[in-house]
């Protein structure tokens, strides 16, 4: 087969071995796993960062004399600097460690409470994931403003004339993802920002789901807020960045209060700390911040044109094979996506064909994965979605392809 020979300069047989989970069996089978959109799967090297700090270094930072205590804030900074290179940030303290995406982007939702008026128009895309729509139509609900909603196509692409339309003097933010969690579009942001920052808008993008795959730029972007989590790429969970315009982060007040954050506290009066720390309240995820460092240097070792290029063979296969199964529904058909196949079968519920993959040893995501409205959109409960990683092989979706059928045969 042709792929093969583009799949072996990518050596996935190599990079497999450093995911021990990728070993394990389940149900009797050796795994597959396609879930990668909710979470991926950790290197040993990432692992070994997360030992390493627990084993060598664990200790608060920011405030001790002692050594063990400048060892990690050392390491945590730099971890700050490895992200900041990575999304090319001007500035380290435009770098701000979240808990991850739902943190950051609440963060910067809470912070414009005091800079909108009703009257005031803010947009989100109609593809978004609930943690990019709720937390604005609670700042909505706060300030008066009002929620647009740029409208999608069927197959699954933003109504750019739409857009257009819906932008005016009244529209102050712009919230929209970069991909899609629930179709893979790969939405197009450039244009969006620069269409935005004419009318005086500013754009926070959702990253989440496209970090793993294409590495952004924020300041060619001239992009606002850019939020991503770790754990979409190769970190761990409870960890992830929101990276701010340096001007932006000194306009917003501070999220949370608490240690670490204030400059000077008496009971008259407390002074913030300077950025990035007036917006990192209390003891943070030390060695997940550090282990953040180590998955985008795993990451940026492999290469992202060569991971994009490589999962792009895989999402061609995988859709090529799954629509010659009969009754095949395929949504999220954008000319620019990700690798996720978002799918039902005719007649079938996805939790029953999810069910029985999972009997199998794939595992998949059923459901409307965080993306109610475009479920209601395409008029489903829900789909079977298939996301893979760049350790993903031709020979597991070829396991995942007979899977489907089997349990279309199975269910009918
Ligand atoms: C996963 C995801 C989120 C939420 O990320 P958390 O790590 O759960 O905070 C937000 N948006 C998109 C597009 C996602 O894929």
């Amino acid at each position: 087969m042709a792929h093969q020979t583009q799949a072996k300069t990518f050596e996935v047989e190599r990079i497999r071995k450093d995911f021990p989970i990728l070993n394990r069996e389940v149900n009797g089978y050796p795994l597959v796993y396609f879930d990668n959109a909710a979470t991926s799967q950790t290197p040993q090297q990432v692992i070994d960062a997360i030992a390493d700090y627990y084993s060598n270094y664990n200790a608060n930072i920011h405030r001790g004399v002692h050594s063990l205590s400048q060892e990690a804030t050392d390491k945590y900074e730099q971890a700050r600097i490895k992200i900041q290179q990575h999304f090319n940030a001007g500035k380290a303290h435009e770098i701000i460690f979240t808990s991850g995406t739902t943190h950051g982007i609440n963060l910067v939702a809470s912070g414009f409470s005091g800079f909108l008026k009703e009257g005031d128009e803010v947009i989100v895309s109609a593809m978004e994931h609930h943690s990019n729509i709720v937390p604005w139509q609670m700042l909505c609900e706060r300030t008066g403003a009002k929620l647009k909603v740029i409208p999608m196509d069927q197959k699954g692409e933003l109504i750019y004339a739409e857009f257009e339309k819906l932008l005016s003097a009244k529209a102050r933010l712009v919230f929209v993802n970069h991909v899609s969690n629930a179709l893979g579009t790969v939405n197009p942001i450039k244009d969006i920002i620069q269409k935005s920052h004419a009318v005086g808008a500013a754009v926070l993008v959702d990253g989440a789901q496209a970090a793993p795959h294409i590495k952004a730029d924020v300041q060619d972007l001239d992009v606002d807020f850019y939020v991503v989590s770790a754990h979409k790429m190769c970190g761990p969970t409870g960890v992830g960045i929101l990276y701010g315009k340096e001007e932006w982060l000194e306009k917003l007040p501070p999220y949370q209060g608490g240690g670490e954050m204030i400059a000077t506290v008496s009971f008259e009066g407390t002074t913030y700390a300077g950025l990035p720390h007036k917006f990192e309240a209390g003891t943070p995820n030390i060695c997940g911040g550090i282990a953040f460092g180590a998955a985008l240097d795993y990451m940026n070792g492999l290469g992202f044109d060569e991971i994009a290029a490589y999962e792009h063979e895989l999402l061609e296969y995988a859709t090529r094979k799954l629509k010659e199964i009969e009754g095949m529904k395929i949504y999220g058909e954008a000319a620019e996506k990700t690798a996720v196949i978002s799918f039902n079968i005719e007649g079938l519920h996805p939790y029953d064909i999810g069910t029985l993959l999972d009997k199998m040893g794939i595992a998949v995501r059923t459901g409307h994965h965080c993306a109610q409205p475009v479920m209601d959109f395409f008029k489903i409960p829900g789909t079977v979605r298939a996301s893979f990683s760049f350790y993903n092989t031709f020979e597991e979706i070829g396991r995942f392809v007979e899977g489907v059928k089997k349990a279309k045969m199975m269910l009918q």
